[in-house]
């Protein structure tokens, strides 16, 4: 039942009624190098968890005890493990089992749709390897230490280590998921996860941008062709640096891109920061006028904190206006941030252009930009950004609207 204890390796609690599924999930694991201890009850679970374990796969039905109960148990107890649920239950079981956990402060790194294939399960695994130690001090402490140079970088480019994760976006009407915006991560085997905060600058001073985008728009485009398979069609917003605008090549490079996945360019939006159209605006244009011929979205993002004129906004070739996360942060507290939002949708759709606002976190912002007539939505309140494999298509919150 138990794999033998090499305190080095990282350990992996699996409970699940099925002997057999237990068997399964500890084999696979202990083939990829970790410690693995199974139970078939709660009660051995319990006297076999502790605060060292790096993951628990955890079965969300079991006779006399639902998974919500274990969860429970675990956030009382402090786990910092990487968890990842289990069930034949229908996808939305298993979503709000998520939620759940993160709300008690777990970390879901994965889930698992009974029956699952051996790819999926060893998938799971290269992600508990890759992550961080749980039990050394997490992201904040470790990683705030952690000064990352231009060599830890590339190595971390080639290694593909820098990922995408996904936001979802939401209609403000329904609250159905319409989208993600995706946001790099750097997922770092000994500092766990890095936020792009810590590396974009980096990768753009040392002429790394390029590559990093590059990784990203690929990886991203291969989730959206896996997510078409599985009749999902989110649209994809991807974040350009301001010094891709210099590349003459993008266009038509991001429409093969594209097209090579059997994807529609309309599908895919490029978001530019308002700051960086302000630096050369003319030769922006030029490539961003390129880009929507080919059908690409174009969305200005952060609006409000950078100096784009009335006139770039007439006459730019953008379809979509983000308003910054600062402004819907104070909204309901400052006149002043109340008046920028109000003025930024109504300028936004006086031009014609999607207004989204970003960094909604409470209900109360919902409804305010509902009653500006906001047409996308993206922040906590919502969805948080994540890994592909944990995106949370279902309805949010439980509310379907109106
Ligand atoms: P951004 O494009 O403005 O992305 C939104 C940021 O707000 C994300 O931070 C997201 O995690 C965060 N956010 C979303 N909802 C909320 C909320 O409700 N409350 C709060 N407080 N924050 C929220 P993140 O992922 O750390 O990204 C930071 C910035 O890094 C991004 O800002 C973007 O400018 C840049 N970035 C991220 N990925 C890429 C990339 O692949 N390429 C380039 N060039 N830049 C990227
Ligand atoms: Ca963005
Ligand atoms: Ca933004």
């Amino acid at each position: 039942m138990t794999a033998a204890a090499i305190p080095t390796r990282p350990q992996v609690l699996i409970l699940d009624d099925e002997h057999g599924m237990c068997e399964l999930v500890a084999d696979v694991g202990d083939d990829m190098g970790f410690d693995t201890q199974w139970c078939d009850n709660f009660r051995d679970f319990s006297a076999h968890f502790s605060t060292g374990l790096r993951g628990i796969f955890l079965d969300l039905a079991m006779p006399g005890m639902d998974g919500i109960e274990i969860i429970r148990f675990l956030g009382d107890n402090h786990s910092t493990a990487h968890l990842v649920l289990m069930s034949g239950h229908d996808v939305h079981v298993l979503e709000a089992a998520r939620r759940l956990a993160e709300s008690r402060g777990l970390k879901v790194t994965g889930v698992l749709h009974k029956p699952f294939d051996l790819a999926a399960l060893s998938a799971i695994y290269d992600v508990l390897a890759a992550v961080a130690d749980p039990t050394r001090p997490a992201d904040g402490a470790t990683a705030s230490r952690f000064a990352p140079t231009a060599q830890h970088l590339r190595a971390a480019l080639a290694a593909g280590h820098v990922v995408p994760y996904f936001q979802p976006k939401f209609s403000v009407a329904t609250r159905e998921v319409v989208g993600a915006e995706v946001l790099a991560r750097w997922i770092d085997p000994d500092h766990g996860m890095i936020s792009p905060d810590r590396f974009i600058a980096l990768a753009e001073s040392e002429g790394m941008i390029d590559d990093l985008t590059d990784g990203i728009v690929d990886r991203a485009l291969d989730q959206c062709r896996v997510w078409r398979r599985e009749g999902k069609h989110p649209r994809i917003a991807l974040n350009l640096s301001p010094l891709s605008l210099n590349r003459l090549d993008l266009p038509d490079l991001l429409l093969r891109k594209v097209m090579l996945r059997g994807l529609f360019p309309d599908t895919i939006t490029i978001e530019i920061t308002e700051t960086a159209l302000a630096k050369d605006y003319s030769a922006s244009l030029d490539i961003l006028t390129r880009m929507r011929m080919r059908r690409i979205g174009l969305s200005i993002d952060d609006f409000g904190t950078g100096y784009s004129s009335f006139k770039q906004l007439q006459n730019g070739p953008f379809t979509e206006l983000k308003i910054d996360q600062s402004f819907i942060a104070k909204a309901l507290e400052e006149e002043s941030s109340r008046a920028i939002v109000e003025s930024s949708v109504q300028l936004g759709h006086r031009l014609g252009l999607k207004v989204v606002a970003e960094g909604v976190e409470t209900e109360d912002q919902l409804d305010f930009i509902k009653r500006l007539g906001c047409e996308e939505a993206q922040g906590y309140l919502l969805g948080r950004p994540c890994a592909a494999e944990v995106f949370p298509w279902a309805v949010q919150g439980g509310n379907h609207g109106d």
